[in-house]
């Protein structure tokens, strides 16, 4: 540019010569550039035609042929024509004049202070630009002048500078450098903004690094084993775990967060055990079904005596699960009083299957975060159970039982049957959300089984979801073969006896099952039986190698005096008492109930432990028996001038329901007309106004619970005839059934 001074070496040959030439006259050279770089002769077109015209100011011959000048540039000139072209290219120029005077001084200072200022910005994004280039500049007055200037200081691709060299007037200049300006403020601000981020990150690696270095020494120092930091070691668990891409990258973050909290904090504490849980999860991982129908037929009868409705549902499960490849689970809910082997099957059917067997007790739970998991912000969050036992499990595919589904139950903490809901509804389970775990779980492939003692207390939209197999009380000689055939062996192992030091004959077994225990299922047979192998056991150890025989008659000394004497039959015919027959959760039960008539006002009491059902049952039946009074030839005056009361006795269990219906009426229709009720007779059935009788309930175990208290005849609903068909012989046997429409049937076959 023009007055601006500078140095460059000279190696062409002619370019050599001519700087010699130039030094003989003048000392003026025509400085101009050339189009392309790696033309070595360059004819006119090969150039541009704008260039300078610089003065030679100093001229070093350097080693092996170069010549270093020093010139200064003099004003701009547009090459016309080369003159000469055999040792030297002598051109032949236009000069062209400077044009500033030809401003007016107020548009050269415009024009300096915009360029100043834009100029500014530039530098202040460039800070090699010294304040030694800022000062020269603010000393630079005339606008032409410093437009040279900074566009020789800026560091462009030489087109642009050509550019603005061709540019001739001072307002074409002006527009050139204002432009090249501000494209380069903007290129570099973006440059740096890149620049700063890189930096940013290879800072925090280095840090990172250095610390970790340090924290390395630190450990070495305190003799601490720093064999892998915690957050690597989840790392490689991590890339063991078989899981989808994004849990494995959810995981992955969730990791590289823990790894920078402060290892003494409770939040890494919560980090670690989220990765923790994270990481146990099965998440892709199954276990391989038995799908061997034989082998799961084995099984289920080597574990289980009878329960034949169970076994069957579930080796039909497998036979579909079989030709389907893959079958939706159903879900079976197996209802029946306690101790009947629900939860034992359960077992055995995971075990026939080959799958992991996990348990989750629902009894009592109210909160819906048991099912569903806290958020991780609660203090002491856990994941909830379903998603705790698909961890215990270790696999996505295992054998869930939840157990006891009739005992959840919801209040102000959420909706426990919606959870429950959730994750049974096939729709809905391959993405069942826990609050802790956060990423959907699928449950698609678990297998769920239920079990419950009634299914009165089982939530609707749960219910609807299952189906259910009934598993009803056992009868005794159930109980004999099951106790014979399973729980003795069990208890003599679990009690370190062998086979042939102890053994209980039949008939003590039976003992056991009358006077011992008193209930639907088995469990306290096994605890009796338990019971005798201890104490068999300490006999054994005192008395080397003796064998143990129990019998009927030495019962009780392994167990004490008899328990529970059946509530037998009355030994007379009475009046104002009847037996009715009840259903509870432990299995039937007799019940006797007594109705006193004494003079009052007319009063009616009720007393025992009954439930509301049962009271307005009472009550019906006494608006039935004032609208036959006539009848029955009763006072007009009576239900005025007497008061009657109701009583049930032992009311250990609450009874509710309407079928002792029937028996109360009797029994108050027998208070009020003095008539004897047989005392081999129950009966079980709802009344209504007009004393028609209505089907009940529980049945098996009614009947069971008749029989064991030695009665000889039942009343049971006429409707209930097909269900009484279904009750094995062994049951009925030695029981006059008879079905009865109305009342007046009842009291045909219950009075003397
Ligand atoms: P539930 O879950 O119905 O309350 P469990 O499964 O806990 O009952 O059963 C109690 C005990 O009785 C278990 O040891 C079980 O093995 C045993 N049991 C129950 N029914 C049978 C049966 N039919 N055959 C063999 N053992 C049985």
């Amino acid at each position: 540019m023009p007055g601006i001074v500078a140095h460059f070496d000279v190696s062409r040959e002619r370019s050599i010569k001519a700087i010699e030439v130039a030094m003989m006259g003048e000392q003026k050279v025509f400085l101009v550039t050339q189009k392309d770089l790696e033309k070595e002769k360059p004819q006119i077109d090969d150039l541009y035609r704008m260039g300078i015209l610089a003065g030679i100011k100093q001229v070093v011959k350097m080693k092996n042929g170069i010549v270093r000048i020093l010139v200064e540039g003099e004003q701009r000139a547009e090459l016309s024509a080369l003159a000469q072209q055999q040792d030297y290219l002598l051109s032949e120029v236009f000069l062209i004049e400077e044009d500033a005077a030809s401003y007016s001084e107020e548009v050269q200072e415009g024009m300096i202070r915009a360029v100043r200022e834009a100029y500014g910005r530039y530098a202040a994004l460039n800070p090699r630009l010294g304040s030694d280039f800022l000062r020269q500049m603010t000393e630079l007055k005339d606008a032409g002048k410093l437009m040279d200037f900074i566009v020789s200081q800026m560091q462009v691709y030489y087109e642009e500078k050509q550019k603005y060299l061709e540019a001739v007037t001072l307002e074409e200049r002006y527009t050139v450098l204002m432009e090249l300006i501000l494209r380069e403020v903007n290129i570099t601000s973006i440059k740096n903004e890149f620049q700063a981020k890189v930096k940013e990150q290879v800072d925090q690696n280095q840090k990172e690094y250095l610390l970790r270095e340090q924290l390395k020494v630190i450990r070495e120092e305190l003799g601490e084993d720093n064999t892998e930091s915690d957050a690597d070691q989840f790392r490689q668990e991590l890339k063991k775990l078989k899981a989808k891409k994004e849990v494995k990258e959810k995981i992955k973050k969730e990791i590289d967060r823990f790894e920078h909290i402060n290892s003494n904090s409770s939040e890494s504490a919560v980090a670690r055990g989220y990765i923790e849980t994270l990481l146990e999860l099965p998440w892709d991982k199954t276990s391989k079904d038995n799908r061997d129908l034989k082998n799961a037929e084995k099984v289920l009868n080597h574990d289980h005596y009878g329960l034949e409705k169970v076994k069957e549902r579930m080796l039909e499960f497998l036979a579909v699960q079989n030709l389907t490849s893959k079958g939706e689970s159903p879900i079976i809910c197996l209802v029946g009083p306690p101790g009947t082997g629900k939860t034992s099957i359960a077992k055995s059917v995971a075990r026939a299957l080959d799958k992991k067997y996990v348990r989750i007790s629902l009894g009592g739970v109210r909160d819906e975060a048991e099912i569903r998991g806290h958020r991780r912000t609660y203090v002491g969050a856990m994941p909830g159970r379903i998603a705790a036992g698909l961890r215990a499990a270790g696999v996505k595919n295992p054998l869930m039982l939840l157990d006891e589904i009739d005992k959840v139950s919801s209040d102000y903490r959420g909706d426990t049957s919606s959870a429950l809901l959730e994750v049974l509804d096939s729709e809905q389970n391959h993405s069942f959300r826990d609050h802790y775990v956060e990423i959907p779980i699928d449950l698609s492939e678990v297998m769920f089984l239920a079990t419950a003692n009634s299914v009165q207390e089982i939530p609707r939209p749960l219910l609807d979801r299952m189906e259910l197999i009934e598993v009803t009380s056992y009868t005794e000689n159930e109980k004999l073969h099951i106790a014979m055939e399973h729980l003795t062996r069990k208890q003599m192992k679990k009690n370190g006896l062998k086979k042939g030091q102890l053994s209980i004959r039949e008939d003590a077994l039976a003992k056991v099952i009358r006077g011992y225990t008193k209930e639907a299922g088995v469990r306290g047979l096994e605890r009796k039986i338990g019971e005798i192998c201890r104490k068999a056991a300490r006999e054994i150890y005192e008395d080397n190698g003796k064998k143990v025989t129990v019998t009927k008659k030495n019962v009780s000394r392994f167990l004490g005096k008899e328990k529970y004497t059946f509530d037998m039959a009355n030994a007379s015919d009475e009046v104002g008492i009847a037996r009715g027959l009840a259903w509870t959760s432990v299995g039937g039960d007799t019940l006797e109930i007594e109705v006193n008539v004494m003079p009052g006002k007319g009063e009616f009491r009720l007393t025992g432990q009954l439930g509301d059902v049962m009271k307005e049952s009472a009550q019906a039946g006494i608006s039935y028996i004032r609208s036959v009074s006539k009848e029955f030839k009763i006072a007009k005056d009576f239900f005025r001038e007497n008061d009657i009361h109701i009583h049930i006795p032992e009311g250990a269990v609450p009874k509710d329901g309407p079928s002792a219906g029937i028996t109360m009426a009797a029994a108050m229709l027998s208070a009020v007309t003095k008539r004897k009720i047989r005392a081999d007779v129950a009966m079980t059935g709802e009344i209504t106004l007009r004393g028609r009788v209505l089907p009940i309930g529980g049945l098996k175990e009614k009947t069971l619970a008749a029989k064991n208290a030695g009665i000889k005849t039942i009343c049971v609903p006429k409707k209930n005839e097909k269900d009484m068909d279904e009750i094995s012989e062994e049951i009925k046997q030695g029981l006059e059934i008879v079905y009865v429409e109305t009342m007046e049937d009842v009291l045909k076959t219950a009075f003397v």
